[in-house]
């Protein structure tokens, strides 16, 4: 049940929300929310309270009678909430068509007509959540190396923006790593470019493992280059990631006969850290962590070297 995605109803009507809930209750959660002050209130604790900030409800029911605002400036309220920015809104209202097409033509996704119809409800909650579903696959796919099936640098550049403004917000550490497979041309030079690809899909699944936090992410950031964006890590606690990615990746114990630095496939790997400023840009992490990766090559290859920026 925990696992059901949430639909919020604002209804101060029990017939309706008792209807909604036998038409859903197999889909979804189903939360009542009764006065629109309520929803405001939840709204503005979401990203605050604890328990609230990973609930990230699927679709708000929204009964027009209860509505502070217009339907066009909920959706507004809707898009700019961290919470609730893929938040679809329903709209419940009179049975007039122009009332319908102005709800649509303001944001909602879909209209129900009163005295709602269980079979007409059903029936345009499930085509909202067809489309939902599609959606959700074309998103993964848009965001999916389609190699190594880890993340790809769309997932990464939008993910760092986020994770950048989180940390800024609330003077936290975030770090970032690239790790680059270390004489990788020879290896495709000695065992072709398909056990390439095939070491890359091995390196990408080893890395992904070495990372334990719900919000640390790999990407592939392209060719035989990764990324990891690793917060609230300070500049030790970046070095333990590298070292716990750098040595997933020799055990794997992948044959390279040409490699100048060991007999089998290695990494190296450079990182930045630091608490994100107003005058701080994002891509310094990265040119400090670039840097730090060029050390590595230069000192040899197989090794990581961590840059902390902007601490006195
Ligand atoms: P270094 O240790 O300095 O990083 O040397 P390197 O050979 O790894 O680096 P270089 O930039 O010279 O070459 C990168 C190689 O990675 C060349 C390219 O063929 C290979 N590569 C990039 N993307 C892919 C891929 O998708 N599949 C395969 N098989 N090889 C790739
Ligand atoms: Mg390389
Ligand atoms: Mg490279």
């Amino acid at each position: 049940m925990a696992d059901l995605p949430l639909i919020l109803i604002l209804s101060d009507d029990n017939a309706q929300v008792g209807l909604l809930t036998r038409v859903v209750s197999r889909q979804y959660q189903v939360k009542q929310i009764a006065t629109p002050e309520t929803l405001n209130q939840w709204l503005e604790k979401a990203d605050s309270v604890e328990e609230l900030t990973n609930v990230h409800p699927e679709m708000l029911v929204a009964d027009t009678e209860l509505l502070a605002v217009s339907v066009h400036n909920l959706c507004q309220q809707l898009r700019c909430h961290p919470n609730t920015s893929e938040t679809d809104l329903v709209v419940i209202g009179d049975d007039a068509g122009e009332l319908e097409s102005d709800a649509l033509n303001s944001g909602a996704i879909a209209y129900l007509p009163k005295p709602l119809d269980e079979r007409l409800v059903h029936a345009r909650l499930m085509v909202v959540r067809n489309f939902r579903d599609r959606l959700a696959i074309l998103n993964s796919m848009s965001h999916t190396d389609s190699l190594t099936m880890v993340g790809n640098r769309r997932r990464f550049d939008e993910s760092f923006d986020a994770e950048w403004k989180w940390a800024s917000r609330h003077n936290l550490w975030l770090g970032v790593l690239l790790i680059d497979a270390d004489y990788f041309k020879r290896f495709n030079d000695e065992y072709g470019h398909l056990e390439g690809d095939r070491c890359l899909v091995t390196i990408a699944k080893a890395l992904k493992s070495s990372t334990k936090r719900a919000h640390d992410l790999l990407a592939r950031y392209g060719g035989e280059e990764f990324v990891a964006i690793v917060p609230a890590a300070n500049p030790d606690g970046i070095k333990v990631v590298a070292e716990r990615m750098r040595k997933v990746v020799c055990d794997l114990a992948i044959p390279h006969r040409r490699s100048d630095i060991a007999d089998v496939v290695t990494v190296s790997i450079g990182g930045a850290c630091c608490r994100p400023r107003k005058d701080q840009n994002r891509r310094d992490l990265l040119l400090a962590a670039d840097e730090a990766l060029y050390d590595v090559k230069h000192g040899g290859r197989n090794n990581s070297s961590i840059r902390s920026v902007g601490e006195e």
